[in-house]
């Protein structure tokens, strides 16, 4: 952009950029042009406003630069108009009632702060600019809208703390995040012998391999030489997209791995979570493999999350949440933490309910991510001082010291403040939070435009306090802050815990303390609508209450639609696919016992008795659950009490008859070859 725009345009657009000042509207015709121009020296020939309707997914519709002039030629033309706004005929995306099927007209809007980029396809290029999606009377209708006006909520209230602090200026103090994305590779050919695979993302059937993840022998293990191929192309076509990557490991699970960016501003990091979600998609199938986001693509293994890791800080102070070598004394970072644990503790339900999905209901509680109870890890160090603090006040803090490993030739290590809590849905991990709860599949939309919202809201609760305390006396602001932090901790401090998550103790001993735990996506979508929910959302501007109604019934739909499409797959694949299978091996077995009979042979039928009994149980449960889904599910109690345990049943049938049918009888690919078959 230095180079392409005119120095005043350039500072003008950067002021929006990084200070988050109002767009100034008369730059756009040269912005596009110089755009443009950009784009048509590498080979675009179109550009798309891309946007994130409420499906979670990226939506774009491509337009050419090229118009017709009147002697019959062509002109590559781009107006401000055309890069300012677009009109999309949106009326298929959801929207939860905000709009009519008739009422189609959505507009997308330049989102400046996140950068265009240029999509390559064998075939031709396109330019991409990011977008937000709003219907004609201004509603959100996607995931960036509220994402940016969250982020703006959060700066105004954070500029109050620091401004207490001593420290006013007006650079924009940012939420900061980074994603790390799990995911699973298979390969092709036994991905598309699976109709649950391809049309549910997950697998429906399956039983357990003989060998599983009990070994922890692929956990950061040497990355086979297929799969890294496939992760330097992903990081390659990345980087030419500005999308910075920075780690890649071998996961838990067979099959499973790791990719995670440098973080960036929620925004920015928003956009480019998406754009790694599709890139790993695209680039698997180069390698003849499919790339799965699914939270539980299999049963048995571990799932696949998506850990948030979020901050805020802006280039005049750095990191906000970065306590520095003595925390107790650094009065601004425990303010910053105090409103973190706050806004935990006070909604505790939204943050559940953010990270509801039928994939996610696989995984949180499953003892391989976190429980469905919130709770705050704050690692030794700073659970210290906030001890101190709620006794009178922090006077120390314990030291960090360093490691020693009794070899001489290693060196000493510096040791960190904390030990690490994998089990934490919300952990303090040094200098920034790391929202665990987060499935592999979902934007992180939706995390960070909750976490921004409450957080701001708990920093305005803070400053409130504050300058009450102080009325512009700064020698009073010490007290004020040991008054204000020994509060919050006595109010708040129970969702304060360091343990094992995955303990049978700790879901007693989180009921006792009157936190929530909201198993399911049924028992937890409804905290989306709470009042204090939709107080806080209207309150800073990020969601109004027909917004966030509207999510939350996409939402609900999503879930059943998503619990539908499984009991459709489970009784087409029971009734196609497994009971013939099972009956043609019954027959074989009858056969079998028949002409030995006749030969005056034993024939030992205790396989085609059980064989027997068990298609007899299937047949049951694929009746059962017919009855329990047919003529639809349009109640997310009815699909989570009734469907979900009905597809088990007949699951439960069919996993057993793949432990006896007859391989070469067996008409689905296995887990065994699906996890490890590289
Ligand atoms: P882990 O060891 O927890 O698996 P990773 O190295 O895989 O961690 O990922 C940590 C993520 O946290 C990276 O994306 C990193 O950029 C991000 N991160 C680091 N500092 C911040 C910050 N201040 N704000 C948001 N994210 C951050
Ligand atoms: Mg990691």
């Amino acid at each position: 952009m230095k180079k392409r725009l005119p120095k005043e345009i350039f500072k003008s657009l950067m002021k929006t950029v990084e200070a988050g000042e109002k767009l100034d509207p008369t730059v756009a015709d040269v912005v596009a042009s110089a755009m443009k121009d950009w784009a048509v020296e590498k080979g675009a020939t179109h550009y798309t406003h891309v946007f994130y309707p409420l499906t979670g997914g990226t939506a774009e519709k491509h337009d050419s630069f090229m118009s017709p002039t009147s002697d019959g030629g062509t002109i590559a033309q781009f107006s401000g108009k055309e890069l300012c706004q677009g009109e999309p005929d949106g009326s298929s995306f959801p929207t939860g009632g905000i709009r009519q099927t008739h009422e189609a007209r959505g507009y997308t809007i330049w989102d400046v702060t996140s950068p265009a980029y240029i999509l390559e396809n064998d075939n031709g290029t396109t330019l991409c600019i990011p977008t937000a999606f709003v219907s004609w009377t201004g509603e959100a209708l996607d995931k960036k809208t509220p994402v940016l006006r969250s982020m703006q909520a959060l700066d105004a209230q954070a500029h109050r703390i620091t401004k207490l602090f001593g420290h006013d200026d007006k650079v924009f103090v940012a939420s900061t995040a980074g994603p790390e994305q799990e995911y699973f590779l298979v390969d092709k050919n036994f991905y598309y012998a699976r109709p649950d695979l391809l049309n549910a993302g997950r697998t429906l059937f399956g039983a357990a391999p003989p060998k599983g993840q009990e070994f922890d022998d692929h956990y950061f293990g040497a990355i086979p030489e297929r799969v890294l191929a496939f992760m330097l192309d992903v990081e390659r076509e990345l980087y030419k997209l500005g999308v910075p990557i920075k780690t890649r490991h071998n996961e838990v699970a067979p099959g499973q791995y790791e990719i995670a960016p440098v973080f960036e501003t929620a925004n920015v990091a928003t956009d480019h979570q998406q754009l790694i979600m599709q890139v790993l998609k695209k680039v698997a199938k180069k390698y003849d493999m499919e790339c799965l986001t699914h939270e539980k693509p299999f049963a048995g293994v571990n799932g696949s999350g998506k850990h948030v890791n979020w901050s805020l800080g802006s280039s005049a102070h750095g990191n906000l949440l970065d306590p520095g070598d003595t925390p107790h004394e650094n009065a601004q970072f425990l303010v910053f933490c105090a409103a973190v644990i706050r806004a935990v503790y006070k909604f505790q339900g939204l943050l559940r309910a953010v990270v509801a999905s039928a994939g996610n209901d696989h995984r949180l509680g499953a003892n391989e991510a976190p429980p469905a109870i919130l709770s705050v890890f704050l690692g030794d160090q700073l659970a210290d001082v906030f001890e101190q603090i709620k006794s009178g006040g922090a006077n120390s803090s314990l030291p960090t010291g360093s490691l020693e490993v009794g070899v001489d030739t290693l060196p000493p290590l510096a040791k960190d403040a904390g030990d690490r809590n994998r089990t934490s849905p919300f952990a303090f991990t040094g200098n920034r939070f790391e929202f665990r709860a987060v499935g592999s599949n979902f934007s992180i939309a939706g995390p960070l435009v909750a976490m921004n919202t409450i957080i701001a809201d708990s920093l305005d609760y803070c400053a409130t306090k504050l300058e009450e305390a102080t009325s512009g006396d700064e020698s009073k602001l010490h007290g004020a802050v040991q008054t204000l932090l020994s509060e919050i901790i006595n109010e708040c401090g129970s969702i304060i815990f360091n343990g094992n998550g995955y303990s049978e103790e700790w879901h007693a001993e989180a009921e006792k303390r009157g936190l929530l735990n909201l198993r399911t996506t049924a028992d937890a979508l409804s905290a989306l609508i709470t009042e204090d929910v939709k107080e806080v959302f209207a309150k800073y501007g990020v969601l109004s209450e027909r917004e966030l109604e509207s999510r939350y019934e996409t939402y609900c739909e999503q879930y059943c639609m998503t619990v539908q499409v499984e009991a459709n797959l489970t009784k087409k694949i029971a009734r196609t696919l497994i009971f013939p299978a099972a009956v043609r091996y019954q027959n074989e077995l009858a056969s079998a016992c028949t002409n030995l009979k006749a030969l005056d042979y034993e024939f030992d039928t205790d396989t085609l008795d059980r064989i027997t009994q068990l298609v007899k149980a299937l047949q049951d449960s694929i009746a059962e659950l017919s009855a329990a889904s047919t003529g639809g599910c349009e109640d997310v109690r009815k699909c989570c009490d009734t469907v979900l345990p009905a597809m088990e049943q007949v699951r439960a049938c069919a996993d057993e008859l793949e432990g006896l049918v007859a391989d070469d009888l067996w008409p689905l690919p296995t887990y065994q070859e699906m996890l490890f078959i590289k």
